[in-house]
């Protein structure tokens, strides 16, 4: 079959779960036999979100190939299980760069360079770069950002454009809201109206409609909607409020959205989806045996959407383990040498998290020390490894001064180093360690167990990494090199052997964990912290 290409937009409001539909529609394809691939448009400017303060855009997603990408691409992977790529995230300024490299090199043969066609037609062409590389059946292609922003409005365009081009290989998906008011009991369709008509305005007809709602919609408001929009009556669904993001798919296969993106793309509806796996996760994580707190150290806890792929390893992780993991949200900026015993009590594990820059540093170090002295499971990632590493130094090794040269660069300890590969780095964008690398475990380690194998591939995102000259000295006092990346020796796991479970990772496990495929350290992490 030719491919097919569905894109989601939004309306009336932002953060109504584009992403989660998109990854829904995939999932349901993928479940009917299809392969598919999710990709997100982002209107920012930025070439990337890896210079973006997670405040600013939530977790800087990192993927196999080294890219930093938008959390969505989070959500695509977690519930596809496909790795996604570079293609897979383009942004506003991805585009203009590419166009401007082209004007530069003289591509455009002294045509005047615009917006239209040579910026739509950049947008068009990494759209269909997924397409035509013949690995997909379905590119589900999400536009960031709100129909009718001016940011947005070259990819709208992209959209019309391929649309006509593609005819029936070509559909898009708009979801709006349906606000209640409560005043008088109503639901409420003419912002769905409103969007809709400025869509056709930029001469977009959607195929379908998913409405977010806090309430069902009764029959008869479909229907007026429908009549309203231009779309056949099946193809207004609702997306209802759910306590899990996860069973969003099995909401929106009860609405017919496969079935109805079949029939618009004029592809056969054959036998039955198979989402076995899928609903027996569901089924653990709603049924959990018991429930387990865990302390998560950071310096962007206010915005839990910084730390998105940890929480939902949690909850991959839980599921696994039939238990509802809770998380402590811990400010490290709040944690001080009087409160800390007092605001890390009752945890049954602790994790510290990735971070960048000073702030918030001592408050983590104590998180570790707790951890550490009193035998609660620990899970330090990237910059929670290297505070392992420094808090080890500083309380068991005696080096009172030792540190990060990230954080102090004078230290007579530099127990974290700056990698070598980046001593001579100016520019901040895309230029640090980043991907999947190999790393070989040490047999008999709890990293080895969890794993269950020698040789792994994590994902890195960091300019800094343990300093070998060190690790004898960590070695003979009780933390060790548990994984080492084999052609460097760069340190990659630390482990203290005497402690129940404590493990630093310079890695992110987190980008890895997936509905079906729950990371392995993640797993053992939970399991360590509910054992007696
Ligand atoms: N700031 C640290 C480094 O660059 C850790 C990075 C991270 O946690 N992702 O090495």
């Amino acid at each position: 079959m030719s491919t097919k290409y569905v894109f989601v937009t939004g309306g009336v409001a932002s953060s109504l779960g584009k992403g989660i539909i998109a990854s829904s529609l995939a999932k349901l394809l993928q479940a009917r036999g299809y392969s598919v691939t999710n990709q997100k448009l982002d209107p920012y400017i930025n070439i990337d979100p890896g210079t973006l303060n997670p405040y600013e855009h939530g977790e800087c997603y990192v993927t196999e190939d080294g890219a930093e990408t938008d959390l969505d691409l989070g959500h695509y992977e977690r519930f596809t299980n496909i790795p996604t790529s570079q293609a897979n995230n383009i942004t506003t300024g991805r585009i203009y760069q590419n166009v401007i490299n082209k004007e530069r090199r003289g591509d455009y043969l002294g045509k005047t360079v615009q917006i239209i066609p040579h910026i739509t037609d950049e947008i068009k062409r990494n759209v269909k770069i997924l397409g035509n590389s013949g690995d997909y059946d379905f590119v589900i292609t999400e536009i960031g950002g709100t129909i009718g922003d001016i940011e947005s409005l070259p990819y709208v365009e992209a959209v019309r454009q391929l649309k006509w081009e593609l005819g029936n290989d070509a559909m898009v998906i708009h979801l709006t809201l349906v606000p209640y008011l409560a005043a008088s009991g109503e639901l409420k369709t003419k912002p769905t109206q409103h969007s809709v008509k400025q869509l056709l305005e930029t001469g977009v007809q959607p195929d379908v409609l998913v409405l977010r709602t806090e309430h069902n919609l009764p029959e008869d408001i479909r229907k007026k909607v429908a009549l309203f929009c231009n779309v056949t009556p099946d193809a207004v669904m609702q997306s209802l409020d759910v306590s899990t993001i996860y069973e969003v798919p099995i909401k929106m296969q009860e609405e017919g959205l496969d079935q109805v993106v079949l029939k618009k793309l004029d592809l056969p509806i054959e036998g039955k989806p198979e989402l076995k796996p899928w609903n027996d996760f569901i089924h653990n994580l709603k049924h959990p045996s018991k429930e387990v707190e865990i302390g998560l150290v950071g310096k962007y806890v206010e915005l839990h959407d910084a730390y998105k792929s940890i929480v939902e390893s949690f909850i991959h992780a839980g599921a696994a383990n039939h238990v509802k993991v809770n998380i402590r949200w811990i400010h490290s900026g709040q944690l001080t040498a009087t409160n800390y015993k007092e605001k890390l009590k009752g945890l049954k594990g602790i994790l510290v998290g990735p971070g960048f820059g000073v702030r918030g540093i001592d408050g983590k170090l104590f998180a570790a020390q707790y951890a550490r002295e009193n035998n609660v499971p620990f899970l330090g990632i990237c910059l929670g490894m290297q505070i392992a590493v420094i808090e080890f130094a500083r309380n068991v090794l005696g080096l009172e001064f030792a540190d990060s040269l990230e954080m102090d660069d004078r230290t007579p300890d530099p127990v974290i180093n700056l990698m070598e590969e980046q001593k001579n780095i100016s520019e901040m964008g895309g230029t640090m360690r980043l991907g999947a690398y190999k790393c070989e475990l040490k047999k008999g380690t709890n990293s080895y167990k969890a794993y269950g194998k020698k040789d792994i591939s994590e994902r890195h995102r960091h300019r800094y990494e343990f300093n070998n000259e060190y690790l004898e000295k960590f070695e003979k006092s009780g933390m060790i090199a548990t994984g080492r990346n084999p052609k460097t020796d760069l340190v990659e796991i630390v482990e203290i052997p005497k402690h129940k479970w404590y493990v630093g990772a310079q890695f992110h496990p987190e980008y890895k964990s997936t509905v079906v495929n729950p990371h392995p350290l993640f797993i053992a992490f939970i399991k360590a912290t509910i054992e007696e």
